[in-house]
């Protein structure tokens, strides 16, 4: 249990969708990015995270190397989609990751379980993470993605809320670090109060 809560501090699932989040394991894009995949190991154990593997997956570095490929495109991809245009570049990675059959499920009557077959797992799931990317940019949901507001985190998120007046990427982080912010500047610029 310890190691999972380390895995849970260690990834973050809060853009509202699979493949932004995959964006999102570069934090602080805006300011002092950081990339918690380029610690050892931890492809595999964003991709069991993600739920898109039972088990820790054994990745050799050139699917690494994919994964990290495939994160860039889709950064630059959604990025370009809300600036209305779709960048050639990034369009042809996840093109090429689609490309792969998603696998067949096959139901355990025992467990209740779903077990998906691949001829290439790691294949599989760079496609659904690449379809996820095509279906965002492609669907209703375009319109609500957003960077958060926080100017030196600017991670990308899709915008659920019923009112479509989200601001941050999360509440806990950036939201509460932007409001700590704001009444700092009100009580200086307020110094009888
Ligand atoms: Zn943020």
């Amino acid at each position: 249990m310890v190691h999972a809560r380390s895995v849970e501090n260690e990834f973050r699932f809060n853009s509202g969708r699979l493949s932004l989040d995959l964006a999102a394991t570069v934090r602080r894009r805006a300011s002092v990015p950081k990339d918690v995949l380029a610690v050892s190991g931890a492809c595999g154990r964003w991709l069991r995270a993600a739920g898109l593997f039972a088990d820790y997956p054994k990745l050799s570095s050139e699917s690494e190397a994919q994964l990290l490929e495939l994160r860039e495109a889709i950064w630059r991809l959604v990025k370009g989609s809300m600036e209305g245009n779709l960048p050639d570049g990034a369009v042809a990675v996840v093109n090429d990751a689609a490309r792969y059959p998603l696998g067949t499920p096959q139901l355990n009557s025992v467990s209740g379980t779903v077990s998906v077959i691949s001829e290439d797992p790691f294949a599989t799931t760079l496609s659904i993470i690449a379809r996820d990317a095509i279906e965002l940019v492609t669907g209703p949901l375009r319109h609500r993605v957003k960077a958060c507001d926080q100017p030196d985190c600017a991670m990308l998120f899709v915008d659920t809320s019923p009112t479509g007046q989200r601001r941050w990427c999360s509440m806990q982080r950036c939201g509460s670090r932007a409001k700590a912010h704001t009444f700092k500047r009100r009580h200086e610029l307020s110094p009888g109060q």
